[in-house]
């Protein structure tokens, strides 16, 4: 689709004339419900290695702005409900233009500033493209944090001072040194919530396990705001690049804790 975005005319609301996948019954994001999700004692923590990167690229696509390694990267992520191994392949960002909003997932309704997500594809299909087209429902597992103000943070730094330099759409900047993006990540990857849903953006194919953390990760108040001065594609300050949540229909969201 050519064109899509986050406003009134290209917006969300519009997706699905391009995409009709967008009115599927598994779509993402969703509002998790705490007291409708199931502790699953079988959900163990998951396991990410991440490799220091060199050479990565930092890029503003008009709709996010996206960390992206250079290819065959040997990271990867294992354990949790994955039946494979899953390899890395970019992070990028979602946020609001106030603190109030800015997260695609919600938790009892209540949004976070912001939501980070890992993207990981599965490493038996022949690449990304296939996981996503062809890769039916476990094709894409993508972590998902949210953001809230609070501490500064040292890991996301390296990443957050260069949004300067990529603030017009279009533009990219080389990741400076060997960036440990393992940094980012809390000691261990538990308490989870975990459902079967769609990248949230188009081409919206459902071809993604959702990990969403319960404990958000924190960025200072200046690193936030400094999100909220890139511009996107419609030449307009980039906020409000989040999706709104879908219907769960006849899904079950899990959790790795009680
Ligand atoms: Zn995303």
């Amino acid at each position: 689709m050519v064109g899509w975005g986050y406003e009134k005319e290209n917006g969300p609301a519009h997706w699905h004339k391009d995409c009709p996948i967008a009115n599927g019954k598994n779509q993402s994001p969703i509002d998790l419900i705490t007291g409708e999700a199931k502790y699953d004692s079988g959900l163990k923590p998951l396991t990410a290695k991440y490799t220091p990167f060199s050479d990565a690229k930092f890029l503003n696509n008009g709709h996010s702005v996206q960390f992206q390694p250079s290819p065959g990267n040997p990271s990867e992520l294992t354990g949790g409900m994955l039946t494979a191994k899953y390899n890395f392949e970019q992070f990028h960002f979602h946020w609001g233009g106030n603190d109030a909003e800015g997260s695609e997932h919600r938790v009892d309704g209540k949004m976070y500033p912001a939501e980070l997500h890992f993207v990981h594809w599965n490493s038996t299909c022949p690449s990304f493209k296939d996981a996503v087209g062809s890769g039916g429902p476990n094709g894409l597992c993508v972590l998902g944090f949210f953001l809230k103000v609070g501490a500064e943070n040292a890991a996301l730094k390296p990443i957050i001072d260069l949004l300067p330099q990529v603030k017009d759409p279009g533009t990219s900047v080389t990741v400076p040194g060997k960036y440990d993006m393992q940094a980012i990540l809390p000691a261990t990857l538990t308490d989870y919530y975990t459902y079967d849903g769609s990248l949230t953006t188009p081409p919206l194919a459902e071809c993604v396990k959702w990990i969403v953390f319960k404990k958000p990760l924190e960025v200072s108040k200046a690193q936030m705001d400094a999100f909220r001065s890139v511009m996107n594609r419609d030449g307009k300050p980039m906020v409000g690049n989040y999706r709104p949540p879908c219907p769960l229909h006849e899904r079950a969201v899990k959790t790795s804790f009680k």
